[in-house]
């Protein structure tokens, strides 16, 4: 149950050392049996936890998490939503999200701090402003926003950007989406996590599973570092982490883990309003609520679990940055950390049945799954629910790497996180 808190009374619990407060969700003990169980308390195994209580009556669930809430790329990421893609299959499911997103704080009661501040995608060159302009049409006629901008458009979002004679990276223009912005990433996990609690999933944490339960061909549990728990149906969301899991249970998938890195700077007073992404000089960037500049770039392109991020990737994202906001080279940088993210050989999600039936899958989302979350979580419940595919997560099968019917959204989430 949601709990309100009045301002003396937050007073009080100051005073007292916080000992009255009521934990946002619970920590029961493992059961041995659930209808269904989800792997991975990130956002996304969070939020398909949270749907299935919601939207289908099912609250005999446990998100099983090996480490806390959050704790892997959720918390990592850089923050962005937007739904710029090329393909209609992706402008839908994206663009599911992004709606779900703007009622978010109201549906879990629980701040999210969505900024919809807009995302310009800047072109340089010439040839780069033919293809923005295609990127606007295609964004156009699948039903979302996109404006096309020209020069003065993006004098006029970005007064601090180098617009000089001799500036590596002239900005020409570029595609831009009004809805886009970013969300508090930690509050969507644990907005997820405090309302699904509330509707009484159990959200297990430092449980780590470690095989599945396989009988009669079928997925039956889990065998987890605190026991065995049986299931009807298995959801599978662990990001990166996906390929090692799917072996566990005997089949392979078409995803690679890398390393994704990204920054942040100390705190200086508001300078960027938008969010900005150049896939030419490899970075992005926005200010967060406190200030701080949040950059980040591509993939580290050598496959890894390691979560630390390289050096050669950094100094790219960072020199493309100066040279595009010269009055940013005074900033110290505090902080450097990377996650695994799952990429998929055409940048697209992978939400099905597995080869092992009764195991469920929601991985591939690669470097873009943040935004996403609200979508990921529906879909998936849906899946575990019924059994059945909904219209939007019918695309993104498994079974489109055997059809030949893949999304190649690489331009669209290349950098663009
Ligand atoms: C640096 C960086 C920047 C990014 N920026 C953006 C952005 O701006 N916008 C955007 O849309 N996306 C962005 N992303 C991608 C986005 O963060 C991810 O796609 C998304 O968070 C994936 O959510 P998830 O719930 O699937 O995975 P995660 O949040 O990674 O959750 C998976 C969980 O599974 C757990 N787990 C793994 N194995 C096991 C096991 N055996 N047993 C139990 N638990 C297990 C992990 O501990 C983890 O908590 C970024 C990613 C990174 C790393």
């Amino acid at each position: 149950m949601t709990r309100h808190y009045s301002a003396l009374s937050l007073v009080k619990e100051g005073l007292k050392g916080q000992k009255g407060w009521a934990p946002a969700w619970t920590s029961p003990q493992p059961k041995p049996r659930y209808d269904m169980v989800i792997v991975g308390g990130g956002g996304h195994g969070l939020a398909t936890a949270y749907y299935l209580a919601k939207t289908h009556g099912i609250t005999n669930v446990a998100v099983i998490e090996k480490g806390w809430l959050g704790g892997g790329n959720t918390g990592r990421n850089t923050t962005v939503v937007r739904s710029n893609y090329f393909f209609p299959e992706s402008v839908r499911l994206y663009d599911m999200a992004l709606k779900l997103y703007e009622g978010l704080s109201r549906e879990l009661n629980y701040n999210i701090m969505l900024s919809q501040r807009g995302m310009i995608s800047l072109a340089h060159t010439p040839a780069e402003m033919e293809m923005a302009a295609r990127v606007v049409n295609a964004m156009q006629i699948n039903g979302t926003d996109a404006e096309l901008f020209g020069p003065g458009d993006v004098k006029r979002v970005l007064p601090v950007y180098n617009f000089g004679p001799k500036a590596r990276y002239p900005a020409l223009g570029g595609v831009w989406q009004g809805r886009s912005g970013t969300a508090r990433h930690d509050a969507v996990a644990w907005g997820y996590a405090r309302a699904a609690s509330a509707l009484g999933v159990d959200i297990l944490q430092q449980c780590e599973v470690q095989e599945f339960l396989i009988e009669g061909g079928r997925c039956r549990g889990v065998k987890t570092s605190r026991g065995e728990i049986r299931a009807d149906r298995v959801g599978l969301a662990v990001a990166g982490h996906s390929s090692q899991m799917a072996a566990k249970a005997g089949f392979r998938l078409p995803v690679t883990s890398y390393a994704l890195q990204a920054c942040v700077s100390e705190p200086v007073k508001p300078i960027l309003d938008t969010v900005v992404l150049s896939p030419g000089a490899g970075t992005y960037a926005s200010q967060s609520d406190k200030g701080e500049m949040v950059v980040g770039g591509g993939l580290d392109r050598i496959p890894s679990y390691g979560q630390r991020g390289n050096l050669p990737v950094l100094e790219t994202v960072i020199s493309g940055l100066v040279e595009m906001f010269p009055s940013f080279r005074q900033l110290k940088l505090m902080r450097q950390w990377a996650g695994i993210v799952d990429v998929a050989p055409d940048s697209s999600p992978i939400i099905g049945e597995s080869p092992l039936p009764g195991l469920f899958l929601n991985c591939g989302w690669g470097t873009g799954g943040f935004k996403a979350i609200p979508a990921g979580g529906t879909l998936l419940a849906h899946l575990l629910a019924t059994g059945q595919h909904h219209d939007i997560s019918r695309p993104f099968d498994l079974d489109r790497f055997a059809r030949g019917r893949l999304i190649d959204e690489a331009a669209g989430s290349g950098i663009a996180h």
